[in-house]
């Protein structure tokens, strides 16, 4: 198959594109259809829906020592405001048990009605039996069948923890994890592919052993009485490919709702990318119903940056909007003052600070485009586009900034305000067009 133009070998759908009148036009994928799971609606706690019709839901977990209710509180209300719809806090001992019920209250007294989902390893069986009370208050708990025992003392404990979710009514989530491997199943499924004609490559080996290990929990979990759309899966590798196979695997042979996640994405912007593309490949197939980015934080770095990146993953991808979105142009030679940075950053940041105030008195104004450009090279034109955009003066240009609403120029502004005076011009467009008395 060739292209006559530029005589490369096309994929058939982009040759079938190049061939018709069609323009080339790619959107995602329709979402994996799945069944829908509810958590939390109970005790004054928000229900939130994942899978099914639901959109694509974002969650994060947090860091501190949950047995400190207070810190955990505080926390969990920052990811909640930052706009993580589920919160995870790991539940390791006793006291960490004992701190969920206190957690709850205190979350109550601070009006945040976010469900909390409850990370369970090795002792999970043991803390549910004698924390009936963190049993009860968590909105869901998490369950990695690779951490809790072998052999027949697995089954037990995993079947433990699931007749406690079905008496208190809460859904799980299989999460199986490269680092915690079912190890008797790997080994078993090493024996199986020795004997194959064509052994396959070990890595493709334990990649089926973790589809394998959350599928099989999941028949399990449904032998002893747990429904079907209470159950949600994730199968979590730190490598993307890894990640991505594994994820299309579970697509295609269940029909449970989806967590993804890298986990161990790592620190700064290499977390970031690997996270992006695993999961905005995914995305874009109509695979996940939920999504966490495992960030590193930095030393003394907010908690809240990975669901700060997990909305910018959906929203950039035209999934969810959450917040206002800044285009900013680079930067090059044509403008050496860092005004346009600065402004690009101060009002993207200033956006993302009002959104809690906004969210349900402005609908609709996390949709809105804000564009700031460095010159008159791109500026004008990126404004236009925007709903609201200002093009700064570049090297040599004169001082002035010219401001475009809904594509038609509007006031120029100069001087050493230009910053503050664009930000009032914004407020002012966004109460035009999203406040009550928008059209
Ligand atoms: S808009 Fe101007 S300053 Fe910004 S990247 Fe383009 S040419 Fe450079």
């Amino acid at each position: 198959m060739s292209n006559e133009r530029n005589h490369v070998a096309m994929p058939a759908a982009i040759e079938g594109c190049l061939s018709g009148d069609r323009p080339m036009s790619f959107g995602p994928a329709e979402r994996r259809p799945c069944l829908q799971a509810t958590i939390g609606g109970q005790q004054g706690v928000a229900a939130v829906t994942v899978g099914g019709d639901a959109p694509v839901r974002v969650q994060s977990m947090t860091n501190t020592d949950t047995a400190d209710a207070i810190g955990t509180a505080i926390q969990v209300r920052d990811l909640a405001h930052a706009g993580s719809e589920l919160v995870r806090i790991t539940v390791n001992n006793a006291k960490a048990a004992d701190a969920v019920p206190a957690i709850r209250e205190q979350l109550e007294r601070m009006g945040v009605d976010v469900p909390l989902v409850g990370d369970f390893h090795y002792n999970g069986h043991k803390l549910l039996r004698d924390y009936p009370e963190c049993a009860r208050v968590l909105d869901k708990y998490r369950i990695n069948p690779g951490n809790v025992g072998a052999g027949k003392r697995r089954d037990d404990n995993f079947v433990q923890m699931v007749e406690i979710a079905l008496e208190y009514n809460k859904p799980v989530r299989i999460g199986v994890n490269w680092g915690s491997l079912d190890q008797q199943l790997l080994a078993r499924l090493m024996d199986e592919n020795a004997g194959r004609t064509a052994p396959w490559d070990a890595r493709e080996v334990m990649r089926e052993a973790l589809v394998q290990s959350a599928l099989d929990s999941a028949e399990q979990a449904q032998s002893v009485g747990m429904p079907a759309n209470q159950i949600l899966l994730s199968a979590k590798v730190s490598a993307v490919q890894d990640l991505i196979s594994v994820y299309r695997s579970l697509a295609a042979r269940c029909h449970y709702p989806l967590h993804l996640g890298l986990t161990e994405a790592g620190m700064g912007s290499k977390g970031i990318v690997a996270s992006t593309a695993a999961m905005g490949t995914l995305l874009q197939m109509g695979i996940g119903d939920t999504i966490r980015v495992s960030l590193t934080p930095d030393p003394g770095g907010a908690r809240t940056r990975e669901v700060v990146v997990a909305q910018e993953i959906l929203q950039t991808m035209g999934l969810r909007a959450f917040a206002p979105q800044v285009v900013a142009c680079p930067g090059c030679g044509r403008t050496s003052s860092t005004v346009f940075q600065e402004l690009a950053d101060s009002i993207q940041t200033y956006l993302r600070d009002q959104m809690p105030a906004w969210r349900e008195r402005l609908p609709g104004v996390e949709t809105m485009q804000v564009a700031v450009m460095g010159c008159v090279v791109n500026g004008p034109g990126e404004s236009k586009h925007a709903d609201i955009g200002i093009s700064l003066p570049g090297s040599g240009e004169a001082p002035v900034a010219p401001v475009f609403i809904d594509g038609e120029r509007s006031v120029t502004l100069k001087g050493d305000a230009i910053a503050t005076d664009f930000q009032a011009i914004v407020d002012d467009y966004v109460e035009r067009r999203y406040g009550a008395g928008a059209a």
